[in-house]
């Protein structure tokens, strides 16, 4: 369900009718409606200290100090909200963080993230190819570089010894600068070169 929806059913199941969510016709009308509240908390939803306090005090009374009412609901529901497709769904769907980091969930769930590591990936073919277009001289040897790809034994990856987007330098797509490397080996190497 969206973000709204997810509000509106936790409004729902507090008791907490739409004619308190519209706000139009309730003595509240100059406030911004309770979602919003719920949403955006007290500052940015511009609802009056006092009236915001009131209202939390009545309806979220465990909720921590300071801490904005949708992730107080998000938390007792044990869902999360993905700010990709709007989303709020179960914690499941929502991969662990690495160690150390303040949140212990990823902010997006694991269909978006999905997406975006695919592009991820696409970026980084486009950048590979890219590189090895700009970092071949007018001189290489197509031929020899083609062979060197085509031999190239299961399980290897043909390896540049100077990376080709190296931090420090860059090497040259030719055959001297092209070994076989077993590929997990390789995918751990990376773009690392120390200059001696
Ligand atoms: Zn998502």
């Amino acid at each position: 369900m969206d973000k709204l929806d997810f509000v509106k059913l936790m409004l729902n199941s507090l008791g907490i009718g739409e004619e308190v969510i519209a706000y139009k016709n309730s003595p509240y009308e100059r406030v911004i409606s309770m979602v919003n509240m719920i949403m955006l908390g007290q500052r940015k939803s511009k609802v009056h200290p006092k009236l915001f306090g009131e209202l939390t005090e009545k309806y979220f009374p465990e909720k921590p100090h300071g801490q904005l009412i949708f992730t107080y609901l998000q938390n007792i529901t044990d869902h999360l909200w993905c700010y990709k497709c709007n989303q709020v769904l179960p914690k499941e769907n929502f991969a662990m963080n690495a160690g150390g980091k303040s949140r212990d969930r990823q902010s997006c769930c694991r269909g978006c993230r999905g997406g975006i590591n695919k592009l991820f990936d696409l970026v980084a073919v486009n950048k590979r190819r890219a590189a090895k277009l700009e970092r071949t001289p007018p001189w290489a040897d197509h031929d020899a570089i083609k062979k060197i790809y085509e031999n190239c034994p299961p399980g290897y990856h043909v390896d540049h010894i100077v990376p080709l987007q190296g931090t420090h330098v860059s090497g040259l797509h030719i055959p001297k600068n092209l070994q076989y490397l077993p590929a997990t080996e390789n995918l751990r190497k990376s773009n690392k070169f120390e200059v001696g």
